[in-house]
């Protein structure tokens, strides 16, 4: 495990200087683990700061309690905690918005608003990179989905650990760890394995992505290790400066591809119920 984690560390080039390092911590056992081993890898290096930063979407009887699992575990490491809420910064939370019964799932929404107060705090605490607990399955669902939504752009952000205005680089050093890796590591570790799963999961297609993918990967060991082989091919074929450079949005000044974060717009398609 640890070993795998360093290669993809080694790979961002972020942990050689003096850094700081946001990570994102859900409360569920991939990130809380994620801060467990990079606490044990450079608690120790005076030159590297860690940060954990959970955000509460709103959901009912589902985050608060992995908001606490977060805290508990941020003390035990003595890592500083910093929680922002979608009510504070967008006036409304994932339950508002599922209520609401958009044709897209309400994943959608609480994805893309969440992805932006992660960065935008991140870049606010001053972090060289944002860390994220996804591990080698959350992976490839992700580009799975981007090839099933035929949205090529989109997988090419995935991009690990890009320079891009107005975005803290985004680094994934699970990405080679298999989801139930992760779990043994938390069980033995001591780490919160769940809190039962977000009332809204049902509607994401993600989930049924999740599910044939195990179902290949039973049939057909190491099936998610070459859709993530496949897909860092991919990404050379096109070089990076060729692709994707984010504009200020002109509503809230993030990071946009168009003028219009996806952020706003989401948030406007939810106001007009
Ligand atoms: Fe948000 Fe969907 Fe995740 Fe629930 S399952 S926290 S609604 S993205």
């Amino acid at each position: 495990m640890h070993r795998k984690v360093k290669q993809v560390l080694r790979s961002y080039r972020i942990f050689n200087k003096n850094c700081k390092v946001v990570v994102a911590v859900s409360g569920g056992k991939d990130s809380t683990a994620l801060l467990h081993i990079l606490h044990s890898l450079f608690s120790s290096r005076k030159d590297v700061e860690l940060i954990a930063l959970s955000i509460d979407e709103g959901i009912e009887d589902y985050r608060p309690l992995t908001i606490d699992a977060s805290r508990s575990v941020a003390k035990r490491l003595d890592v500083p905690l910093v929680v922002k809420s979608f009510q504070d910064l967008y006036k409304i939370t994932s339950d508002q918005m599922a209520a609401q019964n958009h044709a897209q799932a309400p994943c959608t929404f609480c994805g893309v608003l969440r992805k932006s107060l992660l960065n935008r705090t991140a870049r606010e605490l001053g972090a060289d990179a944002l860390a994220t607990g996804h591990n080698l399955d959350d992976e490839a669902q992700t580009v799975l989905l981007n090839y099933i939504k035929g949205d090529i752009d989109r997988l090419y952000r995935l991009r690990p650990s890009r320079e891009l205005n107005g975005m803290v680089p985004r680094i994934k050093p699970l990405r080679r760890v298999p989801e139930k890796e992760m779990a043994i590591y938390a069980i033995t570790h001591d780490l919160p394995l769940g809190h039962g799963s977000c009332p809204h999961i049902p509607r994401a297609i993600r989930l049924e992505v999740k599910n044939m993918l195990n179902d290949l990967e039973f049939k057909h060991p190491g099936t998610k290790y070459s859709i993530m082989r496949g897909f860092d091919r991919i990404l050379q074929l096109r070089p990076p400066g060729e692709s994707f450079q984010p504009i200020p949005c002109s509503k809230c000044g993030e990071p946009s591809s168009d003028g219009i974060c996806q952020c706003c717009r989401l948030l406007d398609q939810v106001m007009q119920g």
